[in-house]
C-alpha cells in the first residue's frame, strides 16, 4: 500500500501563536553554560525553601486518610480554606478589615497566574479585541494576546507607569476610529513592574480605576491588576492594591502567585474576580484541567497556617537586597563612565531596566547582543516588552535580571556588559 503524503493542518490560533520571540535568543545564548545571564527571570535558587517544603509534606502526608484526600482530585477553584486565607489577607491589607460583599467564591486557584490570565483572555476577547497595555510590559502577557488573535496597545509610561493622559489619548483615539467597543481591559503590573521595576502610587491606580470605568459606557473595561511581584518590596511602604479603589467591585481583577515569594516549581497562582466574571472564568477551566493541582495548593495552605511564609519572604527579601545593591553598585562603578547609558533604581522586584544611547539596538539586530555572550553575560532586550500597536517600541532598552546569579557574578556581569558597549560605541 503506498503511503499518501498528507498535509499538516494548524489551528488559526497555532498559527497566531508566535512563540515567545524571545527563546530563539535565550538559546543562542545558552550553548555557553559559562555565559553570566542576567536576563532570565529566575527565582534566587539558593533562597528556595528546600526544607520547609520538605517537612510540610511530609506532615501533608503523614496522615493516610488526609494523604488520600490531598491525592485525590479538587475541585476547579481550588481548595476553599486556601481561598479564603487568600481573601482574608487582601481584606487586612486592602480593604481596611471591611469585607462588603466579597466573598471566598471569587477567589479562584490556578496552576501560576499566568494561567489565570490566559483563563481572562479567554474568557473577555475576541478576536480583534484590544487590551491598553504600558509600553514596555508583560511580554509574556503580550504574547498571550496574539495568541488569540487580540490585539495590546502600549500606552505612555512615566516613574508611577502607565500615563492617564496616555490612557485618555488612546481612548479618545480608539473611540475616533470607531474602535472604543473593541477595548476589553487595561493591564498593569503595578508592584515593581517586569520589565521596568515601576511601582503605581495608590493616587496612580485610582485614576486607571476611574478612566476604565468612565469610558465602560458600553462595553464593561475591566482593570487587570498583576500583583505577581507585590511581596518583592526591598524599600518603602506596601502600597494597598487596586481592589483598595475598585469602588464599584467589578471593575478590577487581582491576579497574584506564590511563584515570586515561595517556589515558581510548586506553581500556585490564584485572582480575585469580579463576582460576574467567577462563572465564565471557572468554566473555561472547567474544560481545560478542572482543577489545578491539589497537592500543591494544600502545601500552600500548610505553609501559611504553620506562619512560616512570613519569615521566608523576610529571608527572601533579604538575599535579593542584597543583589539589588549588588547591580546597582556595579551599575554605578562600570556603567556610569558611559555616556548616555542610564538604570532606574527600583524598590523591588527583580529587575533594572537600563536606556542606552538610542543608536545602539540591543536586539537581534544590533552587534551588541552578540558581543555581550563573546564577552561572557547576556540580558533581555527590551524590545520584547513592547506592545505590538500603540507607544513606539525603544530598541535601545534592555532588561537585567538580579533574582538569580550571586552578588559576584552580577558585578562581574556588569563589567562585562560595559565592555561589551564600549566595544559597539
Ligand atoms: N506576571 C508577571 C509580571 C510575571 O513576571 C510572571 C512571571 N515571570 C507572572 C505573572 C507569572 O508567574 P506564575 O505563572 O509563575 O505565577
Amino acid at each position: 500500500m503506498s503511503v499518501l503524503s498528507s498535509e499538516l493542518v494548524l489551528s488559526q490560533r497555532s498559527l497566531w501563536a508566535e512563540g515567545q520571540p524571545i527563546s530563539d535568543l535565550m538559546s543562542r545564548a545558552l550553548t555557553n553554560p559559562d555565559l553570566i545571564s542576567l536576563a532570565a527571570g529566575f527565582v534566587d535558587p539558593t533562597s528556595l525553601p528546600v526544607e520547609v517544603t520538605r517537612d510540610v509534606l511530609h506532615d501533608l502526608l503523614a496522615s493516610d486518610s488526609e494523604a488520600r484526600r490531598i491525592l485525590q482530585y479538587g475541585t476547579t477553584a481550588g481548595d476553599p480554606l486556601l481561598r479564603e486565607y487568600l481573601l482574608e489577607e487582601l481584606v487586612e491589607r486592602d480593604l481596611d478589615g471591611q469585607r462588603g460583599d466579597l466573598s471566598a467564591e471569587q477567589v479562584v486557584l490556578t496552576a501560576g497566574s499566568n494561567q489565570l490570565l490566559h483563563l481572562i483572555c479567554e474568557t473577555l476577547l475576541n478576536p480583534g479585541d484590544i487590551v491598553l497595555c504600558a509600553s514596555p510590559t508583560y511580554f509574556v502577557f503580550t504574547g498571550m494576546l496574539t495568541n488569540i488573535g487580540a490585539r495590546s496597545i502600549g500606552v505612555a509610561v512615566d516613574d508611577d507607569g502607565i500615563i492617564p493622559e496616555s490612557l485618555e489619548e488612546h481612548f479618545e483615539h480608539l473611540r475616533r476610529v470607531g474602535e472604543l467597543d473593541r477595548i476589553a481591559a487595561i493591564y498593569v503590573v503595578p508592584y515593581f513592574d517586569n520589565p521596568r521595576g515601576v511601582t503605581m502610587s495608590l493616587e496612580r491606580r485610582a485614576r486607571v480605576v476611574e478612566i476604565a470605568n468612565r469610558w465602560s459606557s458600553r462595553r464593561k473595561i475591566h482593570v487587570i491588576s498583576d500583583d505577581a511581584y507585590r511581596e518583592l518590596r526591598y524599600a518603602g511602604e506596601d502600597i494597598p492594591s487596586m481592589k483598595a479603589v475598585d469602588e464599584t467591585g467589578d471593575t478590577v481583577i487581582v491576579t497574584g502567585t506564590f511563584s515570586k515569594s515561595y517556589a515558581p516549581g510548586v506553581r500556585v497562582g490564584w485572582g480575585v474576580l469580579p463576582r460576574g466574571l467567577v462563572e465564565p472564568i471557572c468554566n473555561q477551566k472547567g474544560n481545560v484541567d478542572f482543577g489545578s493541582p491539589h497537592l500543591n495548593q494544600h502545601l500552600m495552605r500548610r505553609v501559611l497556617e504553620m506562619g512560616v511564609y512570613r519569615a521566608h519572604i523576610e529571608q527572601v527579601r533579604a538575599s535579593y537586597r542584597r543583589k539589588l545593591e549588588a547591580m546597582l553598585a556595579a551599575a554605578d562603578e562600570f556603567l556610569s563612565p558611559l555616556a548616555g547609558v542610564d538604570w532606574r533604581r527600583p524598590n523591588g522586584g527583580l529587575y533594572v531596566w537600563a536606556e542606552l544611547p538610542e543608536s545602539i539596538d540591543t536586539g537581534p539586530a544590533g552587534r551588541l547582543f552578540d558581543v555581550a555572550i563573546q564577552r561572557g553575560m547576556f540580558y533581555v532586550p527590551g524590545q520584547y516588552a513592547f506592545p505590538a500597536e500603540g507607544e513606539p517600541v525603544r530598541r535601545n532598552t534592555m532588561r537585567l535580571s538580579f533574582g538569580v546569579q550571586t552578588p559576584d557574578n552580577i558585578r562581574e556581569g556588569i563589567r562585562l556588559l560595559a565592555e561589551a558597549i564600549r566595544d559597539v560605541m
